[in-house]
């Protein structure tokens, strides 16, 4: 830290992306990417738009919004267009809590929740997850906050419906409730048909995952007009160009190319289906993953334990350091071949190899 960082900053915990090392090939299982590649549509769009890389990009993304509005069944006013989703919730944060509406989430959530409070220097309480690591919708009923929820929860898995989110909307009238679908795609109920009824309520979703495009950096909000306007003044006083021409582009191709999307979630469903089978048939505890990656724990072997010879094997998961699920690892679904590798890795590290 040099001495002319600001006094506000000195105690900031940036946060830690997974690992994407380079120095050699790895079965990576870490980030929760897609292991398809862009829809091929996607890129050739992307591609073209290179061609007016000399002009800056649209700040309002007029043609993935239309686009965007056609597929989810929205009005452009209730979309905004951040890079990647976590952008979306960073504006949140900044624009939706105070002391006054402190930012609540579970204990065992999403990492970079905590670090976005700090960093905006607002006050935030966590909420723990019941013994069994699940969130407890009574928990979050009238909490004078600003409630962040992932759901699927990260790095759980574990999903709400939307009956249950709609109970926290409702509960909190005067406060915003942010869902975050970033995994929705892979088997949760999304809340966003909620968002014509309820005026606090904002859903974020990602192109990362289910549209194979974590790299473009795309991420969405989808609120009432008035919510996305407040998103908006944040947006416009940080960055007015922050999703590029290619992303944007990219964006549009994803979105229209459905048949490539719903055969790759369908495939990601299907291989977590097998892997969480072949892990308990190892004698693994695996929670229930509504998402494209499993929470998964051993009992003759530690979380980080498994991680490292994982990794040793030339298999990369994560793992976290963090009170209450250091027993566990968080293995992203990859293609079948990919979790051949996996289990083969394990069966050898159970043996002793
Ligand atoms: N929310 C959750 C729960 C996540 O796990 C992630 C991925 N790290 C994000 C949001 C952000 O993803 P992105 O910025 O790539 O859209």
């Amino acid at each position: 830290m040099s001495k002319y960082l600001a006094k506000r900053l000195a105690a900031l915990e940036a946060y830690v992306p997974g690992e994407q090392p380079q120095d050699k090939k790895y079965v990576k299982l870490n980030t929760n990417e897609s292991p398809f590649p862009p829809s091929p549509f996607a890129t050739r769009l992307a591609r073209q738009a290179a061609a007016g890389l000399n002009l800056y990009c649209d700040p309002e993304c007029r043609t993935l919004t239309e686009v965007a509005a056609d597929a989810f069944g929205v009005k452009a006013e209730q979309l905004i267009f951040t890079n990647g989703s976590d952008e979306v919730l960073d504006f949140a944060f900044l624009a939706f809590c105070d002391e006054t509406a402190p930012a609540v989430f579970p204990d065992i959530t999403y990492g970079f929740y905590p670090v976005f409070a700090a960093k905006d220097g607002v006050p935030f309480r966590e909420i723990p997850l019941t013994s069994d690591l699940r969130v407890r919708v009574e928990d979050y009923l009238g909490v004078k906050g600003t409630i962040f929820l992932a759901n699927p929860n990260a790095p759980t898995g574990v999903a709400l419906g939307r009956a249950e989110i709609e109970r926290i909307v409702a509960a909190n009238p005067h406060n915003v409730v942010v869902v975050d679908e970033a995994y929705v795609d892979f088997g949760g109920e999304s809340a966003l048909p909620l968002i014509e009824k309820y005026d606090n309520l904002l859903v974020t979703r990602t192109f990362s995952k289910s549209c194979s495009l974590a790299g473009g950096r795309l991420g969405i909000g989808f609120a009432s007009p008035a919510l996305i306007a407040d998103l908006k003044r944040v947006k416009y006083s940080t960055n007015p160009y922050n999703v590029n021409s290619m992303t944007a582009a990219a964006g549009v191709g994803a979105l229209l190319d459905k048949e490539y999307f719903e055969s790759n979630v369908a495939t990601i469903r299907k291989n977590r289906e097998f892997l969480t089978d072949a892990l308990t048939a190892l004698g693994f505890d695996a929670l229930p993953s509504s998402a494209n990656f499993v929470f998964a724990k051993c009992s003759d072997i530690s979380g980080e334990m498994l991680y490292k010879k994982l990794k040793e094997k030339g298999v990369l998961v994560r793992y976290f350091d963090k009170a209450r699920i250091r027993e566990y690892v968080r293995i992203t679904v990859g293609t079948a071949a990919e979790l051949e590798a996996l289990l083969a890795a394990i069966r050898a590290i159970k043996e002793g190899k």
